[in-house]
């Protein structure tokens, strides 16, 4: 062979062989890789559908540009998991719209020292936002098989301050009370009692509460001696169930 060929080929192949080891997004073709892809979906839905629609928190901003909301559904839903509307998950439920997890997280006025409670984990989503934002969060969720998957998702994915619990949100968690939040992700007629009495003083509770037949984001906050109550917008929620027959 000629050993001067060879070493001329060499020479070129080996800059391309350094290339391609480094990983696809490396060659000069400007091969993206789906992780990419939805990591640049994902800052997309956080400038255009949040930023521009008013959410301000940068921590609420930073978090949801980090926590892979396509994990979060099932794996044909995941080309979706950033477009801008609510999505099915398992047993006739939904994970949130982006923009109303936003809306309602930066409602709770969460600064990363807060004992938390949701109702409703649905996929985990909203949980998995909240425990990167506050210091603990419970989350309960009525039907058996959503509460299952959401445990071990956020497990698996490594948001451990979150516990799941299985039960009626109607009656709170005493056991982890008082919270500094809670957050309710259905719709109810009335804000249960419960949640009101497991909230902290100064606490902020954030729900959407169906009057005449439309559902209304409210955010109550707990003073010393009443409760005050503001109107965040209209919104859609599946309904709360449970409670008293
Ligand atoms: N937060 C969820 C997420 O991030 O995916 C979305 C919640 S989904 C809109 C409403 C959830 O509330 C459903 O998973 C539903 O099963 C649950 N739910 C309804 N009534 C409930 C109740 N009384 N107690 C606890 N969970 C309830």
């Amino acid at each position: 062979m000629n050993t001067h060929r060879f070493r001329k080929t060499w020479l070129l192949l080996f800059p391309l062989f350094g290339l391609w080891s480094l990983g696809p997004s490396c060659s000069s073709n400007q091969v993206v890789t789906p992780e990419e892809h939805l990591r640049t979906m994902r800052l997309q839905m956080v400038e255009q559908q949040l930023r521009q629609r008013g959410i301000r928190d940068e921590r609420v901003l930073q978090t949801m540009a980090e926590i892979p909301r396509h994990l979060f559904v099932s794996v044909p839903r995941r080309r979706e998991a950033y477009d801008d509307r609510p999505l099915p998950i398992d047993e006739g439920q939904t994970i949130s719209q982006p923009y109303i997890v936003a809306l309602m997280t930066e409602s709770l006025l969460l600064t990363g020292t807060e004992n938390v409670l949701e109702i409703g984990t649905g996929s985990g989503y909203q949980a998995a936002v909240l425990s990167r934002l506050a210091q603990r969060v419970y989350s309960i969720e009525i039907l058996p098989r959503l509460a299952e998957t959401a445990r071990a998702r956020l497990a698996a994915l490594g948001y451990d301050n979150v516990t799941v619990i299985l039960g009626d949100g109607n009656y709170g968690w005493a056991p982890g009370s008082p919270y500094d939040a809670v957050i309710v992700t259905a719709a109810t007629p009335h804000v249960p009692q419960a949640l009101l009495d497991q909230l902290a003083a100064e606490g902020r509770l954030v729900a959407p509460v169906t009057r005449d037949g439309v559902q209304h984001l409210l955010r109550l906050r707990k003073g010393r001696r009443s409760i005050t109550e503001e109107d965040l917008g209209l919104v859609q929620f599946v309904p709360l169930i449970g409670g008293e027959p």
